[in-house]
């Protein structure tokens, strides 16, 4: 009865306190914020508006109005921001990214360029949890508000995870993070670290493998349990390897695939496949997934299957560009076979334009340098899409591809203030989104130039 009553009482109590903590909330006076857009692309694909007013409450959009708003007529207190000699756009968003490490490791290294960080081998968990903050910023800078990661070895995922954690709950600076965790992958596949000695390959956490179905729901719900927001699978080997060429099988096998992309659907996840070889990606694209990344060597017939379907193409194309750098210092005949297969990857990549495959921006970023990430943009230009439909790819086709849709990829009443803006228009110059003068994030200004 005693114990009856008390929980009675810490029930009544746990209630006073929360409608306390309501009128608390109330309470505080609201933020209001309002953006005088000169030229506005609230959402990408329909024709930009000029002169708008963008009102912001409390980090959510709440209108877009014709016209420069007096803010005072809203609230006394409210923030003005002039943007009017800019062209302001929502918030880029960059499907597929590795914040563990980068090419040269945190100062971009010339001298070890051609090395992505072995963090793993390398750095405590610590170390790197600090690297990808940094890298993050960087990114965040470049006017990219929400980013995926797709893949990082054990200690990198705990690392981003804790990270993730921390700019959702607004305790630091950041771009809004999707991550895949560990990638799954068969033992000795993509994600699998192997090249090692015998005692560094024992003393390393190989998380994420599994062979067989039972296996890999298990790898899926492993990685879900631990804070995933994505899961990531591992079709075929990586570019240049064994597994990883234009007619290679498939490293999963399609009983694998399928059995993580049904138990990642189960648990709300979107699954993004990694596959070069034409096999390995149709298999993953019968298997179910979401999004194919790179898809390198994908055959005509198998992207109208992919266009049928609907599944987005991840291109990393910023990947390409640096491998035709790169290329570059290479001595004639390894640098004429690059060049060779660079461009079969970018031919390919024309016909999945021609056959209809939604698009979804992602670079790879963490192959390339962190903060680079705007020059993906030029390349589709180059490769057949309008700017308009390159810019749509970072925005609204990003936003539905990571499920994020409700929130971001536009800027409209309900949405979260993600806005950005260049200073020309980046429908003449595509390259204008390489370097945005303001970055807004959940209402925050980041940057804001002049
Ligand atoms: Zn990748």
């Amino acid at each position: 009865m005693t114990l009856m009553k008390s929980w009675a009482t810490l029930v009544a109590g746990l209630l006073l306190f929360g409608a306390a903590q309501t009128v608390a909330a109330e309470d505080k006076p609201a933020k209001w914020q309002v953006i005088h857009a000169g030229v506005l692309l609230n959402d990408p694909g329909r024709p930009p508006l000029s002169e708008q007013s963008v009102i912001i409450r409390n980090n959510i959009i709440q209108e877009v109005r014709a016209g420069y708003l007096d803010p005072k007529a809203i609230d006394a207190n409210a923030e003005v921001i002039d943007l009017r000699n800019r062209f302001v756009l929502p918030g880029l968003i960059d499907a597929h990214v590795h914040l563990g490490g980068q090419p040269g490791g945190i100062d971009g290294n010339p001298a070890r360029m051609s090395l992505i960080e072995r963090s793993e081998v390398s750095q405590s968990e610590a170390a790197i949890t600090l690297t990808s903050w940094i890298y993050a910023k960087r990114t965040l800078e470049a006017g990219f508000t929400t980013l995926r990661d797709v893949g990082e070895p054990t200690k990198a995922s705990a690392a981003l995870t804790a990270l993730r954690d921390a700019i959702d709950a607004g305790h630091i600076p950041g771009p809004r993070l999707i991550i895949a965790r560990n990638a799954i992958s068969v033992t000795g596949g993509h994600a699998d670290i192997v090249g090692y000695s015998e005692e560094v390959h024992e003393g390393l956490i190989h998380r994420g493998i599994c062979d067989g179905a039972d296996a890999c729901r298990k790898a899926v719900r492993d990685q879900v349990a631990r804070g995933a927001t994505a899961i990531k699978i591992m079709a075929s080997g990586g570019g240049g390897t064994p597994m990883g060429r234009p007619d290679s099988e498939p490293e999963m096998t399609s009983e694998e695939m399928v059995a993580a992309v049904e138990t990642a659907h189960a648990l709300g996840m979107k699954v993004a496949a990694h596959a070069h070889g034409d096999k390995a990606v149709l298999a993953a694209v019968k298997a179910g997934v979401d999004s194919i990344e790179h898809a390198a060597y994908g055959s005509r017939e198998t992207f109208k299957e992919m266009a049928k379907r609907q599944v987005y193409l991840v291109p990393t194309m910023a990947v390409r560009a640096r491998r035709l750098q790169m290329a570059a210092m290479q001595p004639e005949e390894a640098r004429k076979k690059t060049e060779a297969d660079v461009a079969i990857i970018l031919e390919n990549f024309k016909t999945a334009l021609k056959v209809g495959v939604p698009i979804a921006f992602g670079t790879d970023a963490g192959v390339v340098p962190h903060g680079s990430n705007g020059v993906e943009f030029a390349w589709y230009v180059k490769l057949g899409m309008s700017p308009m439909e390159a810019i749509r790819t970072s925005t609204h086709n990003a936003a539905v591809l990571l499920g994020v849709d409700d929130k971001v990829g536009v800027i409209d009443a309900g949405k979260l203030a993600d806005i950005i803006a260049v200073d020309r228009s980046p429908l003449q110059d595509i390259t204008a989104l390489e370097a945005p003068s303001f970055i807004m994030k959940d209402g925050m200004i980041y940057k804001n130039m002049r």
